[in-house]
């Protein structure tokens, strides 16, 4: 039954290939749909319960005298060379297995400097086995060592976690000085497992000088090897009761520790990201290009001086999500008249794949018809000074009439085809309303692709207070590809009231399920052997420090019970069941780190085609597309607003017109100039005018940015607001259910 006329606006945010859906089919609440769960992944204790001979749970020891540690200048010898693991899968790995390990390599790519390449020849190397339990040595061993992803260990978290240990990681709890910060009660352990929780001296670890890590991928869950259900680990400050034993991936701590023992200059896959928080705003610049008007830098706290007065621009930035805290780029529209341009462009951004992922946010709160526009280019530079070549055409661009909803600030993400070399380009133009507010923050490019679609559900603690259980919220549409598969995600924020009655209270509930698409009839069926992570994202500003959450699955169109979800829907916008977690999430954790920001909520779905895996391709090139026409379509779109292109550079110096003849003809066939611009053609008498009138702007900015520095002079650091970790959440009656998905 529908619940009253509760509709929640929701944006949906998806690579370019996915399909915008009228805002009618979005979102509401509906209730009891088909819905089958599969169990969550069993911890590695768990996974690994009737194997005998492991130490500490998932560590294989070939005997005592060849006990090594990550104390490299005892042991040099653990340590692999070059940096690569070389890698290669037994004839028993599955399709899931390798999804779940290839997304362990982008990450090792993406955090460490190492790699885990398809071994050629080389004499050292780790075979990837399915051995009924997840496990591994530390440490290099020499010739062939084994790596178990056994059933129930296929999650990129497990696999981060066992290759740690494979490069030469103890557990976070064994460190020799442990006991400062965590109490192991022995009454929750059988004695004869006792010795899971030995610690090992500084002759034999070394911490890397890294402040004892609650948040490591290598941290025990607190009720590891529990007999009785209680705690084994007991923290000595609760707040990091509930943090340990994360099944998300790399913590910040992890990453350091493996870049000190391995000597890391930097991480194979880029991340580039700009959050505005100081005066340098990481290196963007308006210098070589056309702008009437600036973008300009504000500080919350403090009055703007150009533009929107200081009421009407955001109370808060994307960054922190917090009032009064942090900064954030704005479009000066003080002129008041329309067609006033600002450019900004990224320093030169560098990348070593194919495909990166594009995420931004922005805040528009723009008059009614107002004739704004706001573009991003993926710009071509010249390879050796780095100016613009070409903007190329628009990956993305909004005005009044593409933007609507509840104003917060909204995070794009798509997936970009950059050159090597590139600069990103934020280019405005003002509508009639001086007090239109056109703002920009927390601008990053991954080296890696987005994640195929995602669902932002503003205002998410009013869905937990008023959703009942059994009721659940909807996605729009959502395509795998162009053309792709049609999906949609279902969230009950309250779960379900048989796992209340059975319970396990306080849970949300996520599934997925095929709807009847547009391309049906153009796409292989039934939708087997598809890799499905579902994720709540967490929002912290920098990419490489976010810890999402998630479980993943892999399709299975001959299964009994789940075989019928992935047949062809019976016709368009026919649902097929949904399959899912139950138990995906426990509410009270949506207040650690930054799963909900500002009361939104970021959920997305990665959706991977292992049907045509290609294992010595997958770490590098695109991730398996799902049949789609062909691998450009996603790049840079959707480019649904043809304004053509601005008109590049008027000069390589800033201000000093300089052009042939020949480029002049060019120009003066160029038709394409939007709105707003200057075009080449009336050249020269434009630029002696801007120059003058730039001149007295960038003179105002001085000033600006002078007042900036020195105000960020007296005031204190900023401080991150990232919220990390909650109170404990010690809710006895579910710690049974929560701990089942706590890694070890
Ligand atoms: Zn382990």
């Amino acid at each position: 039954m529908m619940k009253g006329s509760i509709f929640l606006a929701v944006v949906l945010i998806t690579q370019g290939a996915v399909r915008h859906v009228p805002r009618v089919e979005a979102a509401r609440i509906q209730t009891a749909a088909q819905v089958i769960d599969i169990d969550e992944m069993p911890t590695i204790p768990e996974a690994n319960k009737d194997i005998k001979g492991l130490k500490e749970g998932d560590i294989q020891q070939k005997n005592e005298n060849t006990r090594n540690t990550i104390e490299t200048n005892q042991f040099p010898e653990y340590i692999w060379p070059d940096k690569k693991i070389p890698i290669v899968y037994g004839m028993e790995t599955t399709a899931l297995t390798k999804a779940a390990v290839d997304e362990a390599r982008r990450e090792y790519e993406l955090r460490t400097c190492l790699s885990l390449p398809i071994r050629t020849n080389e004499e050292n190397y780790v075979s990837i086995r399915v051995l009924g339990g997840c496990f591994s040595s530390v440490g290099m061993q020499g010739g062939l060592q084994i790596l178990s992803i056994g059933n129930g260990c296929e999650q990129m978290s497990t696999v981060v976690h066992e290759f740690m240990h494979a490069i030469g990681v103890w557990h976070e709890q064994s460190r020799a000085d442990r006991d400062d910060y965590i109490v192991i009660n022995y009454d929750a352990i059988d004695p004869d497992l006792a010795y899971n929780f030995d610690n090992y001296d500084f002759s034999e670890t070394d911490d890397r000088r890294v402040a004892y890590d609650f948040d490591s991928v290598m941290h025990y869950g607190k009720t590891a090897f529990s007999i009785d259900g209680n705690n084994s680990i007991v923290t000595r400050d609760p707040a990091f009761q509930d943090v340990i034993g994360q099944r998300s991936g790399f913590s910040a701590g992890d990453v350091t520790k493996i870049a000190r023992m391995y000597d890391c200059p930097q991480p194979l896959r880029v991340t580039n990201h700009e959050d505005f928080e100081t005066v340098l705003i990481g290196g963007y610049s308006h210098v070589g290009l056309n702008t009437n008007v600036k973008w300009l830098r504000h500080v919350l706290g403090e009055s703007s001086t150009l533009g929107p007065t200081t009421k009407d621009l955001p109370a808060y930035d994307a960054t922190h999500g917090v009032e009064g805290r942090g900064s954030f780029l704005y479009m000066d529209t003080s002129k008041g008249f329309p067609g006033q341009s600002a450019f900004i462009k990224s320093m030169r951004y560098t990348t070593n794949v194919a495909h990166q992922c594009l995420e931004f946010s922005y805040f528009l709160r723009i008059n009614v018809g107002s004739t704004f526009k706001l573009y991003i280019y993926l710009a071509e530079i010249d390879p050796l000074d780095g100016e613009i070549i070409d903007f190329n055409s628009p990956l993305w661009s909004q005005t009044t009439s593409t933007i609507g909803g509840p104003e917060y600030w909204k995070v794009k993400r798509m997936t970009i085809s950059a050159p090597s070399a590139y600069r990103l380009v934020f280019y405005g133009i003002t509508g009639q309303y001086y007090d239109d507010v056109i703002a920009i923050d927390d601008i990053s490019v991954v080296d890696k692709e987005c994640d195929t679609g995602y669902l932002t559900i503003p205002e998410y603690s009013n869905l937990m207070s008023t959703y009942e259980p059994d009721q659940f919220y909807q996605s729009p549409v959502m395509y795998t590809g162009n053309p792709g598969y049609a999906f949609q995600l279902l969230i009950y924020p309250n779960g379900w009231q048989s796992s209340i009655d059975a319970g396990f209270p306080g849970y949300m509930s996520m599934y997925f399920r095929l709807i009847g698409g547009s391309y049906d009839d153009e796409l292989v069926w039934p939708f087997d052997q598809q890799f499905i992570r579902l994720v709540i994202t967490d929002q912290g500003p920098n990419p490489t420090e976010r810890l999402n959450y998630f479980y993943n699955f892999l399709t299975d169109a001959s299964s009994i019970t789940l075989g019928a979800a992935w047949q062809k829907p019976a016709g368009l916008g026919s649902t097929n069941t949904a399959v899912g977690y139950r138990t995906f999430f426990f509410n009270d954790r949506f207040s650690t780190r930054s799963y909900l920001k500002n009361d939104v909520a970021y959920f997305s779905v990665q959706v991977t085609d292992m049907r045509n895996y290609n294992e010595s391709e997958s770490s590098s090139s695109l991730r398996n597309p799902v049949l789609r026409n062909s691998q450009e379509s996603m790049v840079g779109e959707p480019v649904d607003w043809p304004e053509g292109k601005p008109q590049p550079l008027m000069a390589k110096e800033d201000f000093e017109y300089n052009y042939d003849e020949e480029r002049e003809k060019e120009d003066e066939e160029r038709d394409d100039v939007p709105p707003g611009m200057i075009t080449v053609k009336t050249g020269l008498l434009v630029v002696v005018i801007t120059s003058a009138i730039v001149f007295v702007v960038m003179a105002l900015l001085t000033c600006v940015v002078a007042k900036s520095f020195r105000v960020k002079q007296k005031t204190a650091p900023a401080v991150m607001t990232d919220v990390r970790y909650g109170p404990g959440l010690s809710k006895e009656h579910h710690a049974k259910y929560s701990d089942r998905k706590d890694i070890l």
